[in-house]
């Protein structure tokens, strides 16, 4: 495992003066990385496993005290800050770990329509200071991995509540341009600075505004989002007015699609 450099070294009249060999050792990089690799993997599973059960508890003690409205108020909060936080490990540990590339995705056809309805719904269920709206047609099959699929909609959907003052509406919707089924997660919320626009996809980078200074983050989501969409041959595309809202597309290029008539 290595690298070697030979050069030789010439004069001025173009006769070889001597030989210059160098050799670097990568077997202690190559080593570290599969070590990085097996503790984030430890690392995730470790992370995910408490949380699993301060989801799955407080959902089930959700259910047993529909009757006291304060206690379902407060039980409904710990499970959305579990899911977020649940979100927010996925979203660091993956970047860190897997890779994107289109090898290593599991493609597998996929209603659209219907899981997008599950999504809206479970934040329709916990985000009580937001509306979530869905429009699709009746049906659209792609094909996506499903995990991927769902990480990049509810990055989307997570940042447009993030971004969005209390009583605002997010609006996801799939419509169908010129035979390309388009995904859209829209927003009335903060929006973004024309300047800031073209960086927000890059890693690590978040918005220094007044409006998204006081709003935590970790500026990964929605490089992450851009990599699950390049591997599947997407196109990924953000609009945005500061102080109106934020639009990003989702361009589903190649689906094998089953389209039928948009309806609410
Ligand atoms: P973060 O974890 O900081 O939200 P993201 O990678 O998801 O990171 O987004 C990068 C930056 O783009 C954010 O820090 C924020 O400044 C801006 N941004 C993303 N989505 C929206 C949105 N819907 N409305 C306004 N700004 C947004």
């Amino acid at each position: 495992l290595g690298e070697r450099v030979i050069q030789l070294i010439f004069n001025f009249t173009n006769t070889p003066r001597g030989v210059f060999i160098m050799w670097r050792d990568e077997t202690e990089t190559i080593l570290f990385e599969e070590q990085k690799d097996a503790f984030l993997a430890e690392l995730s599973h470790d992370f995910r496993t408490p949380l699993t059960a301060i989801n799955g508890y407080a959902e089930l003690l959700m259910y047993r005290h529909t009757d006291d409205e304060k206690t379902h108020a407060m039980l409904t909060l710990v499970k959305q800050e579990a899911e977020r936080l649940e979100r927010l490990v996925d979203n660091f540990l993956d970047y860190q770990r897997v890779s994107y590339s289109e090898e290593l995705l599991t493609r597998q056809p996929i209603d659209l329509s219907r899981l997008l309805e599950s999504i809206v719904s479970s934040y329709d269920a916990t985000s009580a200071n937001h509306r979530v709206t869905l429009s699709t047609p009746e049906s659209a099959t792609i094909e996506a991995d499903q995990d991927k699929l769902l990480q990049l909609v509810h990055n989307l959907v997570g940042n447009a509540i993030k971004y969005s003052p209390n009583g605002g509406t997010i609006d996801v919707s799939v419509t169908d341009e010129d035979g390309t089924l388009v995904l859209s997660v829209k927003d009335s919320g903060i929006g973004i600075p024309e300047e800031a626009l073209p960086y927000i996809f890059d890693e690590y980078y978040r918005v220094d505004s007044d409006a998204h200074r006081p709003i935590k983050g970790t500026g990964l989501g929605l490089r992450i989002c851009k990599r699950i969409a390049e591997a599947h041959g997407w196109g990924i595309h953000a609009d945005s007015v500061y102080g109106e809202g934020t639009t990003f597309a989702i361009y589903l290029y190649s689906p094998i699609a089953t389209n039928q008539p948009v309806h609410d």
